[in-house]
């Protein structure tokens, strides 16, 4: 039986769909999750017990666990464990990201350093410690402009600003981003520091591909339909197939391309960012692991004349065991997801109008991730959604609309969050 090793947070939905798609294609699959490894096997589901702040330890725990079965394969979900992957995957020989090339796609700096130097389409950027006084960078540096950590996700941190009192501003809120015990304890050099970069206006897109030997198969392209204009850029609604043409897609596979080569990265899967102006395409990242969590659900495949379907992590596992992608291709269907935004800070009490979402056209599942009493924080601080909307129809437009009414059918009770002594006095 093939082994294949997968990286995760922790042992969550994404990871379950994985046992799920394993189970089918009769693969062992042998986790690495995200824990204090003081404790033994805490979650009793025999995964190596690793610390993604310490990559080079947990890469040398891992090829110790599987020292005496060794793996056929490594994947990461989520940024954080794709360099300890790559890490992995090359002492043991195997085809995948290198371990270069999953650092600099893990860098906004460094990323943005190989597009420029390959000639691939790039604002401005500098870098400058998150303490500097804003006040006294001078050129490149024009406006709107967007401040943003260098080694964060899922927008936390990224600041857009319009002028000099902004740009200040942005930087006071960035350091104290960067001072949440979770990011100071991974303790990166790059968390000290801050990327500025010219806003680039235009539509935006994900791009979900493959690579094979640097050649990118293309598993799809996402629409953006919600403006990101900022001053924070919260990801909302995904839908495909893409309603832009035929030569903007071109364009769109084509730079992502450049930039993923550019990058180093080379086999395995990428979850690129871009944006789309008159002026062409802007890649803002491109990932070295597949789209997030939840959200691969959105996402199922077929192959040849087949009506049955397969899903992302099945697809995934096939090639990471040396199958090609060639011939796998997104169902007819359009599809999309929503991430729930969180409208403002406070105390998650609950939800109403679950059913009549769940019951609105098109829709197939909706799941609300955040717990009851948990604190929501939104962006730029927070880092977590209220929860995912999915939907299927014949267009990506009425896909969109179905996200749109289901969670308009949602209420969510947000109490404010009460300080302790305020609640002790009164
Ligand atoms: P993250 O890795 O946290 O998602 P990104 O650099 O991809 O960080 O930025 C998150 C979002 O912020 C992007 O999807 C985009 O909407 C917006 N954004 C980031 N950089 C720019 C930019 N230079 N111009 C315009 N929008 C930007």
């Amino acid at each position: 039986m093939p082994r294949v090793l997968l990286l995760a947070a922790t042992t969550g939905y994404q990871t379950r769909a994985f046992g799920d798609a394993a189970e089918r294609l009769g693969v062992d699959l042998v986790f690495a999750t995200d824990r204090c490894n003081v404790l033994d096997d805490p979650w009793q589901d025999r995964a190596v017990p690793i610390r993604f702040s310490d990559e080079g330890l947990s890469a040398a725990l891992i090829l110790e666990a599987i020292r005496t079965k060794p793996v056929d394969g490594v994947l990461a979900v989520g940024d954080r464990p794709t360099v300890i992957a790559a890490n992995v995957g090359a002492a043991l020989g195997l085809k995948c990201h290198s371990v270069e090339a999953a650092a600099t796609a893990r860098s906004k700096q460094l990323t943005r350093e190989r597009l420029r130097g390959a000639g691939v389409p790039a604002p401005w950027f500098l870098t400058t410690p998150v303490s500097s006084d804003a006040r006294l960078l001078g050129p490149p540096i024009t406006f709107p402009c967007v401040v943003k950590p260098l080694a964060l996700s899922g927008s936390r941190g990224v600041i857009r600003a319009n002028d000099a009192a902004e740009l200040v501003a942005a930087f006071y809120r960035l350091r104290a981003i960067l001072q949440a015990p979770d990011i100071r304890g991974e303790r990166r050099p790059d968390h000290t520091m801050a990327l500025v970069e010219g806003f680039i206006p235009g539509r935006e897109f994900a791009v979900e591909g493959l690579l094979n030997e640097g050649a990118l198969h293309l598993l799809a392209i996402f629409d953006k339909p919600d403006p990101m204009d900022g001053p924070f850029f919260e990801e909302t609604i995904y839908v495909t197939p893409s309603s832009a043409s035929s030569d903007q897609q071109r364009a769109i596979v084509d730079t992502v391309s450049r930039a993923a080569e550019a990058i180093g990265l080379s086999h395995g899967p990428i979850h690129a960012e871009c944006r789309v102006n008159e002026e062409g395409v802007y890649v803002l990242e491109v990932a070295a692991r597949p789209i997030g969590g939840l959200c691969a659900r959105a996402l199922r495949f077929t192959r040849g004349a087949s009506a049955s379907t397969s899903s992302l992590e099945e697809l995934l596992l096939r090639h990471v065991l040396g199958e090609s992608a060639e011939g796998w291709r997104r169902e007819s269907m359009a599809s999309g997801v929503m991430m729930i935004p969180i409208p403002r800070r406070g105390v998650f009490r609950d939800v109403v109008g679950l059913d009549e979402a769940r019951s609105v056209s098109g829709v197939f599942d909706v799941r609300i991730t955040a717990k009851p009493d948990q604190l929501l924080v939104p962006l730029p601080e927070g880092a977590s959604y209220l929860g995912f909307i999915f939907a299927r129809a014949a267009t990506s437009l009425e896909v969109e609309h179905s996200l749109r009414a289901a969670h308009a059918c949602l209420e969510f009770a947000i109490d404010p969050e009460v300080p302790m002594l305020q609640s002790l006095h009164g």
